[in-house]
């Protein structure tokens, strides 16, 4: 069964089929009822309030979000609506600018993206996961010169002819691990999270790695700490700014740690009693919390601790 995880679309439908066919394209472009996804940088645009955004969605047609340099990105149809990335970069400063206080309030996602309704999330991790690609794949790699989108924002391809060179959306492969030992959970947090989050060991696989073997060397070279058994949980799109996240749990085969003072700033074992009661807390909530809803580190946790009899 896959998990109601943050960032993931119950229901999108990507129509690879249709992206080459530009006046499908054009014509959703035409329709009032195709649905803008307006982004500026990594933020997007919500409305409401504050414990409960939404997606402050521009239509096709409206004027006030066009002037981009480039045509928008294609995301997909939800329920037979199209929806596209309006990129707002053009808008010199969006805190003043009407066509952006009328409507909402730009916020990152890390801010507050486990408060949006769950298809609006997925849909803005998206809009920003393909903002930052077209912005990092602005030049060839092979040849310096400038890339074109292609296929309503599905890749860009050199504007050299002769090089053509023609680049995809990255995704950074990163490995995220409960590992148990009996009633207790080894958390640590890094000196650059929130002060007093703790969370599950996480790194980024590297060449010539299983994912395996990536969730072994992190933790024993985090925590000090050698795995027995390892299971795959689930994984989660995690567009900060590309990674792909992949959960595992596993048992812990020592539980001496020898923490390295590089990766983390602290790392122990936790009783699953001491975890549940503190794990309403909301993030910055006293000395000790947990990460914020929207992580598949925290549906890990989540999961261990509602195991409990
Ligand atoms: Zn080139």
């Amino acid at each position: 069964m896959t998990p109601d995880l943050c960032y993931l679309h119950p229901a999108l439908d990507r129509v690879s089929e249709r992206r080459t066919d530009a006046a499908w394209i054009a014509d959703r472009l035409a329709d009032p009822a195709t649905r803008m996804v307006p982004v500026r940088g990594s933020r997007v645009l919500v409305a409401g309030p504050p414990a409960a955004p939404y997606l402050a969605y521009a239509s096709a047609t409206d004027d006030w979000w066009q002037g981009a340099a480039e045509p928008p990105h294609l995301l997909g149809l939800v329920d037979g609506v199209a929806h596209f990335v309006a990129d707002l970069q053009h808008i010199d400063d969006p805190r003043s600018d009407p066509r952006i206080t009328a409507r909402g309030r730009l916020m990152d996602l890390r801010e507050m993206g486990w408060l949006l309704p769950r298809g609006d999330g997925a849909l803005a991790a998206q809009a920003r996961a393909l903002w930052w690609f077209h912005r990092q794949a602005r030049f060839c790699g092979a040849c310096g010169r400038p890339t074109l989108p292609v296929e309503a924002g599905t890749s860009r391809r050199c504007s050299d002819e002769t090089c053509g060179v023609q680049v995809f959306p990255r995704l950074d492969p990163a490995v995220i691990v409960l590992v148990t030992h009996g009633e207790r959970a080894l958390l640590g947090r890094q000196k650059v999270w929130p002060k007093g989050m703790h969370s599950v060991l996480a790194g980024f696989v590297e060449p010539g790695e299983s994912l395996e073997s990536c969730i072994r060397r992190e933790v024993r070279e985090e925590a000090g700490v050698t795995l027995a058994d390892i299971r795959y949980q689930a994984s989660q799109p995690w567009p900060f700014p590309q990674s792909l996240m992949l959960a595992y749990r596993a048992d812990a085969a020592t539980t001496d740690i020898a923490r390295n003072d590089a990766e983390l700033e602290d790392a122990d074992w936790y009783e699953r009693a001491f975890l549940q009661s503190i794990r309403h807390r909301r993030p910055g909530e006293g000395d000790f919390f947990l990460p914020a809803g929207h992580s598949v580190a925290r549906w890990l946790i989540d999961c261990w601790l509602d195991e409990a009899g």
